[in-house]
């Protein structure tokens, strides 16, 4: 740390992403992008804008959030584009949450949440899930407090139903809830169509998962008109350019091929249920999910020594070292082939400890 560091910031603790190690090739099986590339219409796309970048991209979006609009039955005014879904998030915690106004989440979720809340100082609570990680909606209901919940959650891939979201946000009508859908295209339902009744609703969804473009961050709010403008407040106050022009296309093409990347999402979910059962023959519990990953365990070896077995083997899953997850991995879910490495490594692994 350098002595100039702002005192402000000096006990923050960063978020920290998933390995993107350069040393060999790995199966990925860690940080949750989608295995399918993009699809044609995005290359297109994006190489056509290349003869604009001496041009700034467009502030307001328009032809996306169109686009995105008319996909969920919304107003373009509703929508508001961002660099990833983090940085919607980002904004949703410095427009509406504050001293006065502190949030609680889950404390077992995307760890994000706890950065933006250290990051702006905004007082926070972390509500335990059930011992089976299922989200505990009791707590919430006319809880007064701003709430976010990833739905479905992260890293356990349990979804609540749009009818007990709604029974949240009913009960709070003071104060904001966010719904993050980073992984609702792999088997949940949305909220979205719960914003026309709630004024209190912000639904943040991404490109990175189901869309295969995290590498070229893309995410967007739906919320009423107003606090959509709230939000364009404060992202024209810090980057009004915030997504780029390969970016824009690259969206805008995506929506134009759907039917690609929904025919891509329904093979993730074959391939979670087909690793679900083989991990389930091994011994592993696994909690269903509704993402494009499982998060499991197994009685027969640690979470962290399965993480650096599987690392040595050349595969990569995501382990997190908290108290009540530390037994468990989060692995992606890739192609039939990347599944099978997986399994036959595992059992390998689970071999030689016998
Ligand atoms: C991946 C993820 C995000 C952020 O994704 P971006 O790449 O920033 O769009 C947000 N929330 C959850 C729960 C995620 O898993």
């Amino acid at each position: 740390m350098s002595r100039f560091f702002s005192e402000k910031y000096k006990s923050l603790v960063s978020y920290t992403p998933g390995e993107q190690p350069r040393d060999m090739k790995y199966i990925k099986l860690n940080t949750n992008e989608s295995p399918f590339p993009p699809s044609k219409e995005v290359f297109g796309a994006v190489s056509d804008e290349v003869s604009f970048l001496h041009l700034y991209s467009d502030p307001d979006g328009k032809l996306l959030r169109e686009r995105i609009a008319y996909k969920y039955g919304v107003l373009p005014e509703q929508i508001v584009l961002s660099n990833g879904s983090d940085e919607i998030l980002d904004f949703i915690f410095m427009a509406f949450f504050d001293d006065e106004h502190p949030v609680v989440f889950p404390d077992i979720t995307y760890g994000f949440y706890k950065v933006f809340a250290d990051l702006h100082r905004i007082p926070y609570e972390e509500l335990p899930l059930n011992s089976d990680f299922s989200v505990n909606t009791e707590k919430y209901i006319g809880i007064g407090r701003n709430i976010v919940i990833a739905n479905p959650n992260a890293p356990t891939g349990i979804a609540l139903t749009p009818r007990e979201i709604e029974n949240i946000v009913q009960s709070n009508r003071d104060n904001i809830v966010v719904i993050d859908e980073a992984y609702v295209d792999f088997g949940a339902e949305s909220c979205i169509p719960l914003i026309e009744k709630y004024d209190n609703l912000i639904v943040t969804h991404t490109f990175s998962k189901s869309h295969s473009l995290a590498g070229a961050r893309l995410g967007f709010s739906v919320s009423s008109v107003e606090v959509a403008r709230d939000l364009n407040t404060i992202r024209y106050s810090r980057n009004p350019y915030n997504v780029n022009r390969m970016t824009l296309a690259a969206g805008t093409a995506a929506l134009e091929s759907d039917s690609y990347y929904i025919d891509n999402c329904k093979t993730i979910i074959e391939n979670r249920e087909y690793t679900s059962e083989k991990l389930k023959v091994l011994g592993f519990d696994v909690i269903a999910s509704k993402t494009n990953f499982l998060f499991v365990r197994s009685d027969r070896i640690p979470g962290q020594t399965l993480y650096s077995k599987l690392k040595k083997a050349g595969i990569l899953v995501r382990h997190f070292s908290g108290e009540r997850v530390s037994d468990y991995n989060r692995i992606t879910i890739g192609m039939r082939d990347q599944m099978d490495s997986l399994i036959l490594a595992i059992e390998e692994i689970l071999a030689k400890l016998d």
